[in-house]
């Protein structure tokens, strides 16, 4: 398939590398590639970053069909610009698209669009120290249709947005609260997917947890409310007497390149690490015993999240006495280092530009 590039009359002006907060400031250029079941995907182009016209009808905007993925490029020391673990995301978008009834992209081409994306815009790859160019590879369903069915037609895109440090004040423990009056996901759901109303579903429990005082909700399996599946949108992991512990992937949970990658790597340092069921009053009891070590959250966005604070119902949980503990710390500095070129690649999760 050929990619078409069209050119813009003329470029914003950039940002200042020390003042960027999230996902407000968007570059020139955005991918573009339709779907429609004569032609499978067609028109790949690079094209001006621009509004989409779309009909009032489109289905994604009634009935949620859609998918998205987030990763980011860095720019190492030396001034290159670098992916980590790209190829996982396009292999979790079409994994979250077959949930959702959207027809697979071949993700090998959509790594050489991104890349080539990439390239034209390397200029916008942020080089403060924790800045990144956010990515945000995207598919919605685009027929113009009331009636609920798959779409048949579709539009897949990428655009990027130059992102600040994520902890501009430091590394710092979150307070989380838990719910049983919510779930995220259910098991026979989308929770793995990457799909739009699993985001909407998780407003209003992040709005109570926020008029509580609390930075983030610890989502607890939807049948027993028990089992414990992520913290906010991120997956994460306890370290109960010095062995790593995460929730095993059940089909409600969604399985993070970070979580992946720092399952990874605890096996490569030699520490034990665990992916099993665990709950929320195993939780509460390991504390009382003084076992609990260290709580953490692990994405794209935060790399870590160390928890400093539990609330589940009465009871308040202070975790590694509410500081960063050691091992939420060496993940951090080691995911880091490697995204940011300061230390070899482990496992060949850098992809160069
Ligand atoms: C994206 C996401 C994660 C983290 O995935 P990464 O690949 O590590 O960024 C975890 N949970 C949810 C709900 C997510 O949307």
């Amino acid at each position: 398939m050929q990619l078409n590039i069209t050119k813009a009359d003329q470029l914003k002006t950039k940002p200042d590398d020390s003042k960027l907060s999230f996902g407000t400031i968007f570059t020139d250029y955005m991918f573009n590639m339709d779907y429609n079941p004569q032609d499978g995907w067609h028109n790949p182009r690079i094209e001006p970053y621009a509004p989409i016209n779309m009909d009032p009808a489109t289905m994604v905007l009634h009935y949620g069909q859609g998918v998205f993925e987030g990763l980011k490029a860095y720019r190492t020391e030396t001034g290159a610009v670098q992916l980590f673990r790209p190829k996982d995301n396009f292999k979790r978008m079409n994994n979250s698209s077959r949930l959702l009834c959207i027809p697979e992209i071949d993700e090998n081409f959509a790594l050489d669009a991104l890349k080539e994306l990439l390239i034209i815009e390397k200029d916008w790859v942020p080089s403060a120290l924790g800045t990144s160019l956010y990515i945000r590879p995207t598919i919605i369903a685009t027929d113009p249709f009331l009636g609920v069915r798959a779409s048949h037609t579709y539009r897949f895109f990428i655009i990027f947005s130059p992102v600040g440090a994520y902890y501009p004040e430091g590394f710092n423990p979150v307070k989380i609260w838990v719910t049983r009056n919510h779930v995220r996901a259910v098991r026979g759901g989308v929770g793995e997917a990457k799909t739009p109303g699993n985001y909407a579903a998780s407003l209003y429990a992040g709005e109570q947890a926020h008029k509580h005082g609390y930075t983030q909700v610890l989502w607890l399996d939807g049948i027993e409310q028990e089992y414990i599946e992520e913290v906010g949108a991120m997956n994460i992991f306890f370290v109960i007497n010095g062995e790593l512990i995460t929730p095993i992937l059940n089909g409600s949970i969604l399985p993070g390149i970070t979580r992946d990658s720092v399952i990874n790597l605890a096996k490569m340092w030699g520490i034990k690490v665990s992916e099993r069921k665990i709950g929320i009053s195993e939780v509460v009891d390991v504390h009382a015993s003084g076992k609990l070590d260290e709580i953490f959250g692990s994405g794209t966005a935060a790399v870590i999240s160390p928890v400093g604070e539990i609330k589940y119902g009465d009871t308040v949980i202070t975790v590694s006495d509410g500081k960063v503990g050691a091992m939420a710390n060496r993940f951090y500095k080691e995911l880091t280092d490697i995204q940011y070129g300061k230390t070899k690649d482990p496992a060949g999760w850098i992809e160069p530009i």
